[in-house]
């Protein structure tokens, strides 16, 4: 940013400015040692779906608990981490103990239930993703048909056959599909029309101002109604409230996550509340 500023110009740098990238510093050389420190952990957020009210999957979601520094979100470390090859080593890890974790459920006798893993752009243009994720299926034992990858709405969109071109040879392994913060992004309907999807997640922040704002309502309504149309199904995140749960159960929503139904929780939380169903 300084340079493009030109010449013979004086750039302020604020406090702010100044203590973000500390901030950030400190979080980037602490991140290369996370995994040797098994610093990071997964916590499970179960999706239900609204005509049965069953758990049908859980999303596997990164935390950092850093002796020092606490806990860190992953809206602050996944970012940083994706400046650097990190996220490959991370994105791997996460991958490889959530599919470790469900089949260990499964093993259990527990409800057999799909895992969905975010996945970073950085992840999917590795030249060895596909290979990746077929090696944690085989040395897991979990199948394929278990594991959905999260993918956002920027990447989805993205003119790229490259990128087309993984996520097929994805889908044809059996995996399925989402797009991630659905709606957030001036998606190419076309586009979307093409891709090898399963699912689309409508973003929180609609679902947050279903119920006072118009304009969140149309959206919500046009991307179900886009949802059946392509034979897709669709997911509302960031649930937190029973009028938002009926709007959605009215408009045919397929699935919904939030906070209303579950918070994520952690391996032993999780295998408890599985426990209990049956
Ligand atoms: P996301 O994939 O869209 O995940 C949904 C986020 O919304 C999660 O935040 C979840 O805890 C939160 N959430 C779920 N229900 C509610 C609700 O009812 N109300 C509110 N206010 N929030 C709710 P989290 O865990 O902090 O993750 C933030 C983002 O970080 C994720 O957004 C995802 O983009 C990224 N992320 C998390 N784990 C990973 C990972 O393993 N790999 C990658 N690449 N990204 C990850
Ligand atoms: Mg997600
Ligand atoms: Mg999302
Ligand atoms: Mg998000």
């Amino acid at each position: 940013k300084a340079k493009s500023s030109g010449k013979n110009q004086f750039v302020f740098c604020s406090q702010e400015m100044k203590e973000e990238i500390e901030q950030t510093m400190v979080i980037t050389s602490n991140l290369y040692h996370a995994l040797d420190r098994s610093e990071l952990a997964i916590v499970y957020q179960p999706q239900v779906s609204i005509e049965t009210g069953q758990i049908i999957a859980v999303e596997a979601l990164a935390r950092w608990y850093h002796p020092e520094l606490g806990l860190i979100s992953p809206a602050i470390f996944i970012p940083i981490a994706e400046h650097t090859s990190l996220i490959n080593l991370i994105g791997e890890w996460i991958l490889k103990e959530s599919c470790q974790q469900i089949k260990k459920w499964h093993n259990k006798g527990l409800l057999p239930i799909r895992v969905a893993v975010n996945v970073s752009v950085n992840q999917l243009l590795n030249t060895n993703f596909v290979n990746k994720v077929m090696k944690i299926l085989a040395d897991t034992g979990l199948d394929s048909k278990y594991l959905e990858l999260e993918i956002t709405e920027n990447i989805a969109i993205q003119e790229s056959d490259y990128i087309f071109d993984v996520l097929s040879k994805l889908k044809a392994l059996g995996i399925s599909l989402a797009i991630d913060d659905f709606g957030t992004e001036y998606s190419s309907l076309n586009r979307i029309k093409l891709l090898p999807v399963d699912r689309l997640k409508i973003d929180m922040h609609f679902i947050s101002g279903i119920l006072n704002n118009e304009k969140d309502k149309v959206i919500v309504d046009v991307i179900i109604k886009l949802a059946k149309d392509l034979n897709l199904k669709v997911i509302a995140e960031g649930v937190e409230t029973q009028e938002q749960l009926n709007y959605l159960l009215e408009k045919k929503c397929d699935e919904v996550q939030g906070y209303f139904f579950y918070k994520p929780l952690s391996t032993s939380d999780m295998e408890e509340v599985l426990t209990n169903l049956i």
